[in-house]
């Protein structure tokens, strides 16, 4: 695996709504880590894997902040997670509301397609992780395997009111990724097994093992 999505509020930083003015991080003292997120980042950044954000924030087209603000407050979380060894490859968002019919807001794929052409990234050989139904959305329709984790705005409940369904279900950003580092590694050590059998690898070769039993609570 090359590279990761990953949705920023509910899974990074601590969703802002209920408890921010207009329920988006427009201030950067609204920017909180959520217990865990910045080792996560660093373990996928020693095991060579890029973290793309994909991030919906309609709140600067609805006004409540300017893409200025926006833009810093990425740089702050950016600089937060450089500082604890991790690392970010690239940061999308979008900055429409549903009114403005933008491609890229989630659940529309415009941010995931632009990525993945980009990064020349295979769908099937990647994850999203997100905490809301736009994420798992965005993802199944692009053949990404989906990660619904529970740390953020939505509950396992709500999710399934919006007729989402996550491959798996994570407490948080590192437990998924743990165990997503897991799942690499045992994939790595089957292919190098085959290798050594002299048998042939398909290196998109899809999972033989339950993938299920590994925190899937859906
Ligand atoms: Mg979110």
């Amino acid at each position: 695996m090359r590279a990761i999505f990953i949705d920023r509020d509910g899974v990074i930083n601590k969703d802002p709504g209920g408890w921010t003015k207009h329920n988006y991080v427009t201030e950067l003292k609204d920017l909180h880590f959520l217990p865990g997120s910045l080792k996560a980042l660093k373990l996928l950044k020693d095991n060579g894997i890029r973290v793309i954000i994909v991030s919906n924030q309609g709140g600067v087209s609805k006004g409540y902040f300017s893409k200025e603000r926006l833009e810093e407050v990425n740089a702050l979380m950016l600089e937060k997670i450089r500082a604890s060894g991790g690392d970010i490859e690239e940061v999308c968002c979008c900055i429409h509301r549903d009114e403005d019919n933008c491609e890229c807001r989630k659940p529309k794929t415009g941010m995931l397609e632009k990525a993945i052409d980009k990064h020349s990234i295979k769908p099937r050989d990647t994850f999203i992780i997100g905490d809301s139904y736009v994420d798992i959305h965005a993802g199944s329709r692009m053949g990404i395997k989906t990660v619904f984790v529970l740390s953020g705005k939505m509950t396992l409940e709500e999710l399934k009111k919006h007729d989402a369904r996550p491959d798996y279900v994570f407490k948080d950003l590192l437990e998924a990724v743990s165990w997503i580092l897991e799942k690499e590694k045992r994939k790595s050590d089957r292919a190098a097994r085959r290798r050594s059998e002299g048998k042939r690898v398909d290196s998109g070769e899809e999972d033989t093992d339950s993938i299920r039993d590994g925190g899937d609570r859906a």
